[in-house]
């Protein structure tokens, strides 16, 4: 017999839902109540739909696939960041975060999610790319990632920001991720506006000159952790074949379309690229673009001999950045004791089995989290 192909994903956009409802006779009005249900109403499964008709939530049941994932491991820090791993459908696995601060505008829930499975990039100090990339992630498995975040805040808080920071090249993706975010920011969707959307890339150029002609609209950041083509194909092996200038030039070309600041990252390297050198090329490099650099003391990845750089190394980075004028904010990963670096914990945990296989997944039980996760300090974020 040939294998069962699998249900279609509901959270797949397209037009599915509407010919399955007009092929089951139903009116075309109920997709958007099924939307609703899905993303504004977090209904944990169909059958939590409870103003469809019963046979219609039995008929969804077998015809389509709500959850694709099952959660292998749920990790809360005191600083209320919590991590998932997720298993997707064939086996693979996929990390993504939900931080919670507060800022000027109140609470903000972020969630980092995962744009591919592995990456191909080979940043030499990333979790994330040490075994390649496997495979994209689709557009369903995008938004089921923010959706099993959703579920863990209390009905009376939302998703407020995006940021595509967490495994992959995005830019690599552009064909699955873009739809998931148009779903991400549709009012029938999440509901969340563009401007609160933050995509993270190594800098691929012809990649963001395509976001650029096709919405400009996302923050764009581009991580740059040098400032000199060869200490930056040193970190960053893509940037052989691209080039600062070219990474430059394509970032210059989506801030003239956006007109939104841009963000450079600069993952600090202790010993590699932190002396007062390499902060001054930085700043020539900038010149006087109107843009942030967010800074990152690196998180040290297991098995990897990178260093954490040192807090005089740190200071006087900063220091040499902001007296020149430049815009700098550190971030301190939140989470980190629970491997927030995001791949590490996919590499940690090869070999365990999900904690379950139901649906119902998305709660795991405190059993599960208190077992999982280790005593730890409240991280922060300086500006
Ligand atoms: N591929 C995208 C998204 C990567 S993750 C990109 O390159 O931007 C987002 C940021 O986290 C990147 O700047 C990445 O270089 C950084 N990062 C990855 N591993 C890290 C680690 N161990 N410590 C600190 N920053 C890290």
């Amino acid at each position: 017999m040939p294998p069962v192909p699998p249900l279609p994903h509901i959270l797949e956009p397209g037009d599915a839902l509407d010919r399955w409802l007009a092929a089951e006779g139903q009116p075309t009005w109920r997709a958007k109540g099924i939307r609703q249900w899905l993303f504004r109403r977090r209904a944990a499964a169909f059958e939590g739909m409870t103003d469809l008709p019963k046979g219609l939530r039995e008929r969804l049941e077998t015809s389509f696939a709500f959850w694709t994932t099952t959660i292998v491991r749920h990790q809360r820090a005191d600083d209320g960041t919590e991590k998932l791993l997720l298993q997707l459908a064939d086996g693979e696995r996929i990390e993504c975060v939900l931080l919670r601060d507060h800022a000027e505008g109140g609470p903000r829930r972020t969630v980092c999610i995962s744009s591919q499975v592995g990456c191909a990039m080979g940043c030499v100090f990333c979790a994330s790319g040490l075994d390649g990339v496997v495979r994209n992630l689709t557009t369903g498995e995008i938004l089921e990632q923010i959706l099993r975040l959703a579920h863990m805040l209390p009905e009376e808080e939302r998703v407020s920001h995006i940021v595509v920071m967490g495994m992959g090249e995005p830019l690599a993706n552009l064909d699955r991720l873009l739809p998931a975010l148009r779903v991400a920011q549709d009012p029938d969707g999440f509901g969340i506006s563009q401007r609160r959307i933050t995509i993270s890339t190594v800098g691929l150029p012809k990649a963001i000159d395509r976001l650029t002609a096709e919405n400009p609209g996302y923050h764009l950041a581009v991580s740059l952790h040098a400032a000199d083509d060869s200490l930056r194909t040193q970190i960053v092996p893509v940037n052989k074949s691209i080039g600062l200038a070219d990474v430059m030039a394509a970032a210059d070309r989506y801030w003239e379309a956006s007109g939104r600041r841009l963000t450079f990252e600069y993952v600090l390297l202790g010993g590699l690229n932190d002396s007062p050198a390499h902060a001054r090329s930085l700043v020539r490099l900038l010149g006087d673009r109107a843009a942030l650099v967010n800074v990152i003391p690196y998180n040290t990845v297991a098995g990897l001999s990178y260093r954490e750089p040192s807090s005089a190394a740190q200071a006087t980075f900063l220091e040499l950045l902001r007296k020149a004028g430049v815009n700098v904010q550190v971030r301190r990963r939140k989470g980190s004791r629970i491997d927030a670096a995001c791949g590490q914990l996919r590499r940690l945990a090869l070999g365990d089995r999900p904690a379950t296989t139901s649906d119902q997944a998305s709660q795991p039980s405190t059993a599960t989290i208190a077992s999982t996760i280790p005593r730890m300090p409240t991280s922060q974020t300086i500006q």
